[in-house]
């Protein structure tokens, strides 16, 4: 059996390689840049770590935080493109459950325009739930926050 997350299965680690061919927009020391090869509109674009890290948790805060400055920049400049861009999404796929077929975590741009055909779907669960519920998640996750802060033992931030 194949494992899904390792970085010799890898694909974007192809890409960056220069095993596989890609459209490059973007690449320092950290991070790429590089075009969807099937996107959900024109001017679809992805931003990686240089890295192979397979999930979000295991993405250091200070690259995430090069990721989201790309994804700024590229933001506006897909604004100011002249591809049709009335909105732009941005999306990460955090586990299989969550959609995420490529385990090299990545996040996705890409420009929207009314009627463009994309959207997500949501459940028949999808109605304003009751405050004791919301309290009742909020202090699991709270709760969560805690028990992780306890365990890494550094005494760190809960967003890291
Ligand atoms: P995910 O579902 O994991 O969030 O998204 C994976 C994305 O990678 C998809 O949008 C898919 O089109 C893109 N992708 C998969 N293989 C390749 C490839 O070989 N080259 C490029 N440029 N994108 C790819
Ligand atoms: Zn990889």
């Amino acid at each position: 059996m194949i494992d899904k997350e390792s970085e010799s299965h890898c694909i974007f680690c192809r890409i960056l390689a220069g095993e596989a061919p890609a459209t490059f927009l973007h690449q320092d020391g950290l991070c790429s840049v590089f075009m969807d090869i099937r996107p959900v509109n024109p001017g679809h674009l992805l931003i990686i770590p240089n890295e192979h890290k397979p999930y979000l948790r295991d993405v250091e805060p200070e690259i995430l935080s090069v990721m989201m400055r790309l994804a700024r920049r590229f933001t506006a400049a897909l604004r100011a493109s002249g591809l049709q861009c009335e909105g732009v999404n941005l999306f990460l796929a955090d586990g299989e459950a969550a959609g995420q077929e490529v385990f090299h975590c990545h996040l996705h741009v890409f420009p929207r325009y009314r009627n463009d055909g994309f959207g997500l779907r949501f459940g028949p669960e999808y109605v304003v739930r009751a405050r004791a519920e919301l309290e009742a998640a909020a202090a699991r996750i709270g709760a969560a926050v805690m028990e992780m802060e306890r365990g890494d033992g550094s005494g760190s931030s809960a967003i890291e």
